[in-house]
């Protein structure tokens, strides 16, 4: 037996004991499904430390705070709002009956119920975010679970799988450790719902590994969050904003700030503000633990080659902190290199950066920049600042984006109360809020006829009588 059919094998174990236990279980009342999140909750407030440590080793230094607010209270926060507010998103929907059922004394209405065993792939760049945070709606709507965390996080992984597996279920949560060949093999599994986070490219053999056992899938991918600094805009608070939301999580955030466009006339006044925001936020880089490294060798040799193609077309880079690269502390701790108006065909461009540079681009109006961003694939977020209603209007009116932050960045990921998700190329479906419960719930619909039937009295059955298609056809008018 090959290692890939072992794999194949025990996932194929593990989703039908899971699938089996959701049958015999029957209806997952509110109280289960609370106590369940109530247990993962749990966890996380007894493993916070080791996790955030196991994030920090991983990242080769990252700040334990910043895991802590990222990860932990990010997972905690979609918990507890799923937890709280299930009873009430798990009641059933009324809705009226057609005429002229609804005079007869039908009924109707949409129930959401669980689908069964979900299957949850999450990345290493919030390794406990994207898997826990998607986890909450999953339990909210009474599916049970498996996860399987980045190989890119290894640490982060093992810790997870072991508080998992000392405190949950398996059938209930399971964790499943493993790289490109278990997450094939994961994403071939007849899972009852299936949720990716990761990139584009891997998301399209994610849907079709899916497409054959005709699995739904949510698809929370990535993409060139576009960034409108306006004219109207206060250049010192959004650049020191662009600044701080650049700089988190050293830019390996699925909605980072990725290309900047900027007033034709603003550019040297907005470049010099953001050079002295993000020095001021981070005065040095060696040594300098409040920055997140790039998370490996492959990351960075990825990144600095966008950075040298520019180099060596004569493109124009500044850097900030000007410090000496690579730092003297031999991490992955990079300055933030803004690359200014690059030539068109760089790769910069084109591709996804997920790291410490920022491409600014130069505009005259702000049509243009419409253009621009919607000759792009449609991005995960967008933001604008800016103080004109009529062009914050043509901006949000004229584009699409998974989501949106007005006068700041990365804000409107932390709503619990709102979808979040992409479109196009940045994704499908949603988690969090209402919609996540939804999205893991079948939403079926329940006609309850009235006792007496009036179709034969009507003629409306067969044999026909002659007044039957005239009847029929009185119906079709145009109002
Ligand atoms: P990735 O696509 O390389 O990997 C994601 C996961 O897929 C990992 O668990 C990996 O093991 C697995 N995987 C890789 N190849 C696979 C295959 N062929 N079949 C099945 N599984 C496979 O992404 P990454 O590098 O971990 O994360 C970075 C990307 O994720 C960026 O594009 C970023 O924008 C995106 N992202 C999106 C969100 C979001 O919520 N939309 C959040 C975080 C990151």
């Amino acid at each position: 037996m090959t290692v890939a059919t072992q794999h194949a094998d025990d996932l194929a174990r593990r989703v039908a004991g899971q699938r089996t236990a959701f049958i015999v279980e029957g209806a997952v009342d509110a109280a289960t499904r609370r106590a369940r999140l109530q247990q993962v909750i749990d966890l996380l407030v007894a493993w916070h430390e080791p996790l955030a440590e196991a994030m920090g080793e991983d990242f080769g230094g990252r700040h334990p705070g910043f895991s802590l607010m990222n990860d932990i209270l990010g997972s905690l926060g979609s918990l507890k709002h799923v937890r709280d507010h299930l009873e009430q998103w798990m009641q059933p929907d009324p809705r009226p009956p057609f005429s002229p059922y609804d005079q007869l004394g039908a009924e109707a209405w949409v129930m959401h119920q669980p689908k069964g065993s979900v299957g949850i792939i999450g990345t290493w760049n919030a390794p406990v975010f994207t898997l826990l945070s998607p986890l909450a709606c999953v339990l909210g709507a009474g599916n049970r679970a498996i996860l399987k965390p980045s190989e890119i996080a290894p640490r982060t992984a093992e810790v997870l799988a072991k508080a998992f597996a000392e405190r949950i279920d398996p059938e209930v949560v399971d964790v499943v450790i493993g790289g490109v060949e278990v997450g094939a093999a994961f994403a071939a599994q007849p899972f009852d719902h299936l949720v990716f986070t990761g990139s584009t490219q891997v998301g399209r053999k994610i849907m079709a590994a899916a497409a054959e056992n005709l699995v739904p899938v949510t698809l929370e991918l990535g993409g060139k969050s576009p960034t409108i600094l306006g004219r109207s805009a206060d250049l010192d608070v959004a650049t020191y904003r662009i600044a701080l939301a650049k700089s988190t999580n050293g830019g390996q955030l699925c909605i980072s700030p990725d290309l900047l466009y900027v007033p034709q006339e603003r550019l040297e006044e907005s470049l010099d503000k953001l050079k002295r925001a993000f020095a001021g936020l981070y005065p040095g880089i060696a040594d300098n633990h409040d920055m997140t490294p790039v998370i490996n060798e492959a990351h960075l040799a990825r990144i600095e080659g966008y950075i040298e193609e520019v180099r060596q077309a004569g493109g124009r880079i500044e850097m900030t902190p000007e410090e000496p690269q690579p730092p003297q502390d031999g991490s992955r701790r990079r300055a933030l290199h803004l690359i200014v108006d690059p030539p068109r065909e760089s790769r910069i461009l084109q591709e996804e950066i997920f790291g410490p540079v920022l491409v600014v681009l130069p505009y005259e109006s702000m049509d243009e920049v419409v253009a621009d961003i919607n000759g792009r694939s449609r991005p995960l977020a967008l933001y604008y600042f800016g103080e004109d209603a009529a062009e914050q209007r043509q901006v949000l009116e004229n584009t699409l984006s998974g989501g949106v932050t007005l006068n700041d960045a990365l804000m409107h990921a932390a709503m619990h109360d709102a979808p979040f998700g992409g479109v196009g190329a940045s994704g499908m479906g949603h988690y969090h809020g209402l919609e996540g419960f939804r999205e893991f719930s079948h939403a079926r619909t329940v006609f309850k006829a009235p006792q007496y039937d009036p179709r034969a009295e009507w003629g409306m059955t067969p044999p026909y009588g002659e007044h039957f298609l005239a009847a029929i056809k009185g119906q079709i008018v145009p109002d």
